[in-house]
């Protein structure tokens, strides 16, 4: 049985047209007929059709927009181009716009006609086959992110068109992460499933349900009339998601935090649409999950607010977000790669790459940095363990440890457990310990620096040279060596005080056995003034700024 939409505002031409169907088809077909695309999109709200014959002249509305607002809302149905023989060159643009044929109302007869709407619907359907698998998630049979934007482009032109409203729901599950690492992927899978269905129950047709990836999901609601709806909408889903589900025998109580925003009204561009959405979905998160909130502009201005922030982090971190770039250290005598020192880079999904300092001031004053460091660790020593299978020639690699980390009694074990993890050898690891932390010393950081050591782990102090009351504590430490202050280097060049320094530091920590790696060093100068000087290394723009993974190796062959 086929269902067969005719939109076309000519009467006699409808006519005509079911008198061939039944002539054609038989019984074997539905026939429903609107002279105006508006009436066609309520009956299709209600009905799904397998075949649509489009009128290209139509009194409320632009051929090719219709078909493009079809294919997008009403994808399941096929379209046949019913054009009459002056508009024949648009009949092929709808074709190359997505419809599957075009006839010349007039030069058709019934068998024509029932053979050109078998042949419609076959090539199309053969065409959903291949871009479902293209647009929609396989887990969860959700519109994927490709389509996603997708629609939102239509979506927009069309708010534009018509002086209307969309909204966009964003939706993460709250702890989703907890549930995966304690019950297992398989069960995670199904949560994500039983979620996506429930999502599906809420919205209408016309609205698109998107798993953006991982956890979190989308919802693209049409036309939207009233911030009211929007909210019931939102509370219906929380109230769905939040019902029990039993998942492997397990009975799960899962919840979600939603973001909302609504175009035009709360934004101006589809960027502003997502990160405004994802901004309040952080809001959502921060009042313990569980609820929905609006974007307001108040948002923007402090996106990284204590409580956001510490979200965003965390988020980051199970979202893999963050990457390591690698410096090079390179000794001046030899020009050999002596060490690399890994650096924390946070790839936000709409902020784009975010430096370290930005974000790490804050993520020590939660503690988050904890966890963070843990990573920046263990992916730092499974990288170098990687270069070495490959056969590379890797020197120590270098990895900042913040005062938040050292403070952590279990530090030794920690750093014991990824090496044994990674199988990288200890003397291949270095840290870096900031200046202050010497200041504020305690007998047990001292134990735990010589727990360290004993482990063969190469204890380097950053930032040296700002608060110079810590050159006595070099003696006390069991150290390898420190990294001169980029400040101490910056104006080498023209500042005999701070050459006198460097000089002194550089004396000092030979006499102590203590190698020197200077960072920052921009020019020749300076790496000259630090090669005459024997200083052991230098770090900096000079040699090349932090690269990504993959453009490091190169600097490991040259070694
Ligand atoms: P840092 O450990 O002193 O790292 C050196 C910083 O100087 C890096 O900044 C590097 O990109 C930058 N730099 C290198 N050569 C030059 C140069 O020639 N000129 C200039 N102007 N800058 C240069 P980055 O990557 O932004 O890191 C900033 C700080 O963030 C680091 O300073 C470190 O204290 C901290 N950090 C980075 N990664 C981590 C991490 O994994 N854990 C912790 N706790 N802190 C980290
Ligand atoms: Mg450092
Ligand atoms: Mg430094």
């Amino acid at each position: 049985m086929l269902n067969i939409l005719v939109i076309d505002d000519n009467i006699a031409d409808v006519h005509l047209t079911h008198e061939m169907l039944k002539e054609g088809l038989g019984t074997q077909f539905t026939f429903s007929h609107a002279s105006e695309v508006c009436i066609a999109r309520t009956y299709m709200q209600n009905q799904t059709f397998d075949i649509i014959l489009l009128d290209l002249n139509l009194p409320d509305s632009i051929a090719l927009d219709t078909l493009r607002e079809l294919r997008q809302t009403h994808a399941r149905a096929a379209t046949l181009i019913m054009s009459g023989l002056q508009d024949e060159a648009l009949a092929v643009q709808a074709v190359q716009s997505g419809a599957q044929d075009y006839l010349i109302k007039g030069q058709i007869n019934s068998q024509a006609l029932s053979r050109a709407i078998r042949y419609a619907v076959e090539r199309h359907r053969a065409q959903e086959q291949v871009t479902h698998q293209a647009h929609y998630d396989h887990l969860t049979g959700l519109a994927n992110r490709g389509l996603f934007y997708e629609r939102l482009h239509y979506a927009l032109a069309r708010c534009h068109r018509n002086d209307a409203a969309i909204a966009l729901l964003f939706l993460d599950l709250d702890h989703f992460k907890t549930i995966n690492d304690t019950f297992g992927h398989e069960s995670g899978d199904q949560v994500l499933k039983t979620v996506a269905g429930r999502l599906r129950k809420c919205i209408r047709e016309v609205d698109t349900g998107v798993r953006m990836g991982g956890d979190e999901f989308a919802v693209l609601l049409d036309e939207v009339v009233s911030v009211d709806d929007v909210g019931t909408i939102a509370e219906r889903i929380l109230n769905l998601i939040a019902q029990p589900m039993v998942v492997l025998e397990r009975e799960l109580h899962i919840t979600g935090s939603v973001g909302v925003t609504i175009y035009p009204w709360d934004c101006a561009t589809a960027q502003d649409l997502l990160k405004h959405s994802d901004t309040a979905m952080y809001r959502a998160k921060a009042q313990g999950g569980n609820n929905f909130q609006f974007y307001t502009a108040g948002m923007q201005s402090s996106p990284l607010d204590r409580t956001t922030i510490n979200v965003e982090l965390r988020r980051a971190l199970t979202k893999g977000e963050f990457l390591l770039h690698y410096q090079p250290q390179m000794d001046l005598r030899t020009q050999h790669i002596v060490g690399m020192e890994a650096l924390l880079r946070w790839q936000h999904p709409y902020q784009g790459m975010i430096s370290p300092m930005h974000f790490i001031p804050k993520a020590e004053e939660s503690g988050i940095i904890v966890p963070i460091g843990e990573w920046a660790l263990q992916t730092a020593s499974k990288q170098a363990k990687q270069w070495e299978r490959e056969g590379l020639p890797v020197p120590p690699i270098s990895v900042n440890l913040s005062a938040r980390q050292v403070h952590q009694r279990n530090l030794p074990a920690v750093i014991e457990q990824i090496l044994q993890t990674t199988q990288l050898a200890p003397h291949a690891l270095q840290v870096e310990l900031t200046e202050s932390f010497l200041i504020h010393e305690t007998p047990s950081t001292l134990a735990m620096l010589r727990d360290l050591k004993a482990m063969g782990v190469q204890i380097y102090i950053d930032d040296f040279g700002v608060g110079y009351a810590s050159l006595r504590y070099l003696k006390t430490f069991p150290l390898d060596g420190l990294k001169l202050d980029q400040s101490l280097i910056t104006d080498l060049d023209t500042d005999m005080n701070n050459a006198a320094i460097v000089k002194a530091i550089l004396a000092l920590a030979h006499t102590l056995g203590l190698k020197v790696i200077a960072e920052g060093v921009e020019t020749q100068t300076q790496a000259d003034f630090l090669a005459e000087h024997a200083c052991d290394a230098i770090q900096g723009f000079w040699v090349t700024p932090p690269i990504p993974a993959h453009e490091s190796r190169q600097w490991l062959t040259a070694a």
